[in-house]
Parts: C-alpha cells; sequence; structure tokens
C-alpha cells in the first residue's frame, strides 16, 4: 500500500481544496417563454434558440398507446 511519505498540512490541504467547489450555472431568460435557461442551449421549455424553434416539444405524450 502506498504510504504518504509525510503529513499534509490544513494550510495545504485547504489550498488544494480551494479549487473543489461547484460553480452554480447562469441561467438566463429565454427569449420566447421566458423560462430559464442554460446560455448558449436550446430552451428545455419551448425548444427555441435564437428565435426559432429548432426543437419540437411535444405538448401531451399519451403512455397508454406504448404499451407493447
Ligand atoms: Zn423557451
Amino acid at each position: 500500500m502506498a504510504v504518504p511519505k509525510s503529513k499534509i498540512t490544513r494550510s495545504r490541504r485547504g489550498n488544494r481544496r480551494s479549487h473543489d467547489t461547484l460553480l452554480a450555472d447562469n441561467p438566463n431568460e429565454c427569449g420566447n417563454c421566458g423560462e430559464l435557461k442554460r446560455p448558449h442551449h436550446v430552451c428545455g421549455a419551448c425548444g427555441h434558440y435564437d428565435d426559432r424553434e429548432v426543437v419540437s416539444v411535444a405538448d401531451d405524450i399519451d403512455l397508454d398507446d406504448d404499451a407493447a
């Protein structure tokens, strides 16, 4: 088993962990529907990007029809 050669001090440990934080994403409002969306991504609510629809969003999915 690999054994650390010396103790990591609280300072060194803290310095290493200073980069461990997770940044919250920075949502933008969708220009079409106003829903919050990730920047430079298609809106998940309405499927619009750059004021045009690129992904059609299904209004209602009937799960009963898919029963195999
Ligand atoms: Zn939208």
